[in-house]
């Protein structure tokens, strides 16, 4: 396994295509925008190889019996479940934000398990591709980004009814020895900073549509491929002397890229599905149910450290004692427990799946991830109710550094005796960072819009088993007229 400083050098062999604000990044690794999000990956890499914590980081290898980290790892039982959900809450609080690695971890289950499917059923041979392709990731510890949504264009239309067909990632040339895919991937997490993209269709495909069920690894590096690293709130700040002002050094979200797919040769042996569009569905539900879990897992971690930061701010206010704010603490622990209770109870009712690896129970998963389209949100507004207006208007960190009016601000921004002024600044800029728009909207549209969850919830819920249900116990149709 590697350390954080190795994932960093082997990330500096790659020459990729990144684009940030006009300009395409000659040392990409070394930007100001990027180096957050790197910093938070490789946190993911030392939490792995120090050894200290080995029982939620690492794993042994059903592939070949190796110890490798977590996030290259097959759920394999529904240990592997619940631990996955212990080390995304323990990651979550030892960075306090996104750390970018489980879509690909994934990918990596979703593309396992329907790879086996599909062989079963058509004769392919994409799964011993995909073990291979697993190998490899596992005994070099690389990190690989899951690239499931598309554009999209008109969302009345399907993907071949576009006015643009690249709308939706698609096989646009097929050769002996590979294919040739074009379109676009948004919203992916990490992709910048990761070895690898798995692309992912984005839903399930009639026969007209088989072009668009393509899914493949592509190297990050690839001919043909290019990212636009996305701006986020408060971007800005990280390119000025030290991070008073962004809060955190660690990224805040997940540092999430627009990829352009112009024409890239995917060879026979990175290619998962080219074609099977009545597979994707389930590689897009089962991806999916994985994820949607994980936010019960990653947002406790980060909310962790957020009621940390938001009492300790209080603390400084001088208002910690009083009941009121400690009920709104308490309801924050609230919400955060609730999701986190709903991620492990989603993986310790996982079931296994064909291929052998375990599958979280769908309508807990898409709970949490519907949970947390609303609690993110309600931890927020709390947490800037307890801290106050401050989150909003604080003078920057080189006022406080002017000669002139420094002193000044120092003297009316103090607090309780025993802290500084810096570090009351600093908890501000991390409460206004973990709950800013980038952070919100993450919340509710990363893994999946609200209403997708909705859509699977209604499905998995089963309402005509629970009528009949509510028939026999309420004995309806009992003297034999129709209930
Ligand atoms: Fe992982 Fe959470 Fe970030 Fe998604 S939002 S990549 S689950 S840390
Ligand atoms: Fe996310």
């Amino acid at each position: 396994m590697m350390n954080g400083t190795q994932y960093v050098e082997t990330l500096k062999k790659l020459k990729p295509r990144i684009f940030y604000r006009g300009k395409r990044l000659e040392n990409p690794y070394d930007h100001p925008a990027l180096r957050p999000h790197i910093r938070t990956a490789a946190a993911t890499y030392d939490l792995a190889a120090g050894g200290q914590h080995d029982e939620v980081m690492t794993a042994t290898s059903n592939l070949d019996g190796a110890k490798i980290s977590r996030f290259t790892h097959l759920f394999w039982s529904v240990d592997d479940l619940i631990r996955k959900i212990a080390m995304l809450r323990f990651i979550g609080r030892e960075t306090g934000t996104c750390f970018q690695r489980c879509v690909g971890l994934d990918a990596i289950n979703a593309l396992w398990s329907v790879t086996y499917d599909v062989d079963q059923a058509k004769g392919t041979e994409y799964h011993q591709r995909f073990r291979k392709f697993l190998s490899r990731l596992q005994r070099e510890d690389l990190m690989s980004a899951g690239a499931m949504t598309d554009p999209k264009g008109d969302r009345s239309l399907a993907p071949w009814q576009q006015a643009d067909p690249d709308l939706y990632v698609h096989i646009v040339g097929r050769r002996p020895d590979g294919v040739v895919i074009r379109g676009a991937k948004t919203h992916i997490t990490g992709a910048a900073n990761s070895h690898e993209i798995l692309v992912m269709p984005t839903l399930g495909l009639p026969p007209e549509g088989a072009d668009y069920a393509v899914a493949c690894a592509v190297p990050v590096d690839a001919p043909g491929l290019s990212l636009v690293f996305g701006r986020q709130s408060n971007d800005e700040r990280k390119e000025e002397a030290g991070s008073i002002d962004c809060g955190t050094e660690w990224g805040v979200v997940g540092g999430e890229s627009t990829l352009l797919f112009e024409d890239v040769f995917v060879p026979n042996e990175r290619l998962f599905m080219a074609g099977e569009g009545d597979f994707a569905g389930s590689l897009v539900d089962r991806f999916s149910a994985w994820h949607r879990a994980n936010y019960g897992g990653c947002k406790a971690g980060n909310a962790d450290v957020l009621l940390g930061a938001t009492a300790l701010l209080a603390e400084i206010h001088g208002t910690i004692k009083n009941g009121i704010v400690r009920d709104k603490l308490t309801e924050i622990v609230h919400l955060v427990e609730t999701n986190f209770a709903g991620a492990i109870g989603s993986s310790a009712m996982g079931k296994r799946l064909p291929a052998g690896n375990w599958l979280v129970d769908p309508l807990l998963a898409n709970t949490v991830k519907q949970n947390v389209t609303r609690f993110v949100y309600q931890v927020g507004r709390l947490t800037h109710d307890i801290a106050g207006g401050l989150l909003s208007t604080l003078p920057a960190d080189a006022d406080f550094r002017s000669s002139e009016v420094g002193g000044l601000l120092e003297k009316y921004f103090a607090g309780k005796q025993g802290f500084s002024t810096e570090d009351k600044r600093k908890l501000c800029r991390y409460i206004e960072g973990m709950t800013s728009v980038s952070t919100l909207v993450e919340a509710l549209h990363g893994a999946g819009s609200p209403q997708a969850q909705r859509i699977v919830m209604l499905r998995q819920a089963d309402l005509p088993e629970k009528t009949r249900q509510a028939k026999k116990v309420i004995g309806l149709g009992k003297d034999g007229s129709q209930a």
